[in-house]
């Protein structure tokens, strides 16, 4: 391994001191390493001023500024906290490395196209300085090009991923790259940059709802989901399809943050897995679903702009003033479906959607009201708190059936029927839309079709306390079928 005097870890997507990739080469190879976060303002700037991923960062950062002082007091070295910027990180990164003296910047890997876009201009400005960058991967437990298909290829099937992705995993992959024994080499920030993380409002945003809700941010908050999470695992197969329900691990903002490393969750489900405990392989699989939307991103990166098959590009979906006022209907929880509108109150309220619901009102979106999926793409990309590009994009392909893998067209959710199926006594309508609460658990799914007495009674008014559907599924389906024929032409 080639030997550093000195070094920078740059904190990116990985927000912890525990079984860190790059962090564990940084302090293996380096004499003294300094911390560095970049709140990057390429990213911060357009953004809304009230952002919960903005304080859920923050908040993560002061918990790891605090666990890394406290791994370095522990080997002598005062002050071995982050040095946290509010910057441009392009620009930021390779300038601090140039003041601090370092001959290695230390990263994991992003493979988001800007991400990319970014490191590598840092990456030619630290050459130009004669400073090396090294970036490992971390975020994923196969990555890039690592599971092809035995051509060669990558993968744009799921099932065929996840079978050659379980024969290729073996122990050396879901091994943990630890830090706490190499901590003597965590270097004291320099007196310039002694501050501590800055606050919400040293960068411009507001407070948010967040600490309100169930969503513990750092490390420590990761290792309380899990362990609430690992006692019904077993279960999570019967569980994970019903919204009123605690089914999931609600690890995904923490896994998008870093704040929790892949490899303790794949190394916790696998044995499981291995012992044929359905709920973790089912779990197992979810994880594996992240790798594959993140290879897809690596190797179709068009993706990001278009569909990935090319002739479902060719769809006219809605646009003008009536198309605007449907998209603002479902954005805002108005559509007239409990359930879909239930789901846009909670992503609304707390950053987060249960992952049947994201089904459900993807689908709502693109072949109920015909819109555009890109359109609903974007919305969850500023509301979501685990939003991540790869699983984002991958999530609305597979619902508007344009992605690798996706569902098929003419596969079209009966938001009625889904609310029936998975919200059976409408307990998590009840939750997000007390105004229905009085409705029977029959009608509550579809309050316009209920006995006008019941509603009455329930106090319900359709247009008043409620309101009527924006569109008839039924009709809408005809439509969608008629609209997605360009695609079978094309075929
Ligand atoms: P669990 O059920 O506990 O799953 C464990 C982990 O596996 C998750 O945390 C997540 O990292 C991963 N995972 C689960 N399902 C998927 C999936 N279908 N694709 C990729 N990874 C998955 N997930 C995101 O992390 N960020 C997004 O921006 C995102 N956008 C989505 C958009 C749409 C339209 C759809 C249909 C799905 C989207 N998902 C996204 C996937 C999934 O809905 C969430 O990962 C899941 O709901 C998070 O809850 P959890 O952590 O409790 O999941």
């Amino acid at each position: 391994m080639q030997r550093f005097d000195s070094g920078l870890m740059w904190f990116r997507r990985d927000l912890r001191a525990t079984d860190n990739t790059a962090l564990h080469h940084a302090l293996a190879s380096c004499r003294r390493v300094w911390c560095v976060f970049v709140f990057d303002r390429d990213i911060l700037d357009p953004l809304p001023r009230a952002d919960r991923r903005v304080e859920f960062i923050r908040e993560s950062l002061v918990e790891l500024d605090a666990r890394l002082r406290e791994m370095g007091r522990e080997q002598g070295v005062e002050d071995a906290g982050l040095i946290v910027l509010h910057d441009s990180a392009r620009h930021a990164i390779p300038a601090l490395a140039q003041s601090l003296g370092v001959q290695a910047v230390f990263t994991n890997h992003d493979d988001e196209p800007p991400a990319l876009a970014r490191d590598a201009r840092v990456l030619g400005d630290l050459a130009h300085a004669g400073i090396i960058l090294r970036s490992f991967k971390d975020h994923v437990v196969f990555e890039r090009r690592e599971v092809l298909t035995q051509a060669g290829g990558s993968f744009g099937v799921f099932t065929p991923y996840k079978n050659a992705w379980l024969k290729a995993l073996r122990d050396e992959h879901l091994k943990a790259w630890p830090v706490e024994p190499l901590a003597a080499a965590l270097a004291p920030r320099p007196a310039s940059h002694a501050r501590p993380v800055p606050s919400l409002q040293d960068l411009g945003f507001e407070p948010t709802n967040l600490s309100q809700l169930p969503m513990p941010a750092g490390a420590s908050g990761a290792q309380r989901l899990l362990e609430d999470f690992v006692q019904r695992i077993d279960r999570y197969q019967e569980t994970r399809d019903f919204p009123a329900v605690k089914g999931p691990s609600y690890l995904s903002v923490h896994l998008r943050f870093g704040t929790v490393s892949v490899r303790q969750l794949a190394s916790l489900a696998w044995p499981m897995h291995l012992q044929g405990i359905a709920g973790a392989s089912n779990w197992l699989s979810e994880l594996i679903w992240r790798d594959f939307y993140h290879q897809i991103m690596a190797n179709f990166p068009h993706v990001i702009e278009r569909a990935f098959k090319p002739e479902y590009d060719r769809i006219a979906f809605e646009q003008g003033a009536s198309a605007k006022a449907l998209f603002e209907a479902w954005c805002e929880g108005r559509t007239g479906y409990p359930l879909v509108d239930a789901a846009m109150a909670q992503i609304n309220h707390t950053g987060y959607m249960h992952n049947r619901l994201r089904m459900v009102v993807a689908s709502f979106l693109v072949k109920d009201l015909g819109l555009h999926w890109q359109w609903g793409e974007r919305y969850f990309a500023e509301k979501l708190i685990d939003f991540d590009l790869a699983a984002n994009n991958g999530g609305w392909q597979w619902a508007s059936s344009s992605g690798c893998d996706a569902q098929p067209y003419f596969r079209i959710f009966n938001p009625v029927s889904q609310s029936e199926k998975f919200d059976p006594q409408g307990k998590f309508i009840r939750r997000y839309l007390p105004q229905l609460a009085g409705l029977s658990d029959k009608s509550i799914h579809a309050p316009w079709a209920a006995p006008a007495m019941e509603r009455l009674s329930a106090g319900v008014e359709l247009g008043r306390d409620y309101p009527h559907p924006v569109v008839d599924h039924a009709l809408a389906r005809e439509k969608t079928l008629e609209r997605y024929a360009v695609v079978k032409k094309a075929a």
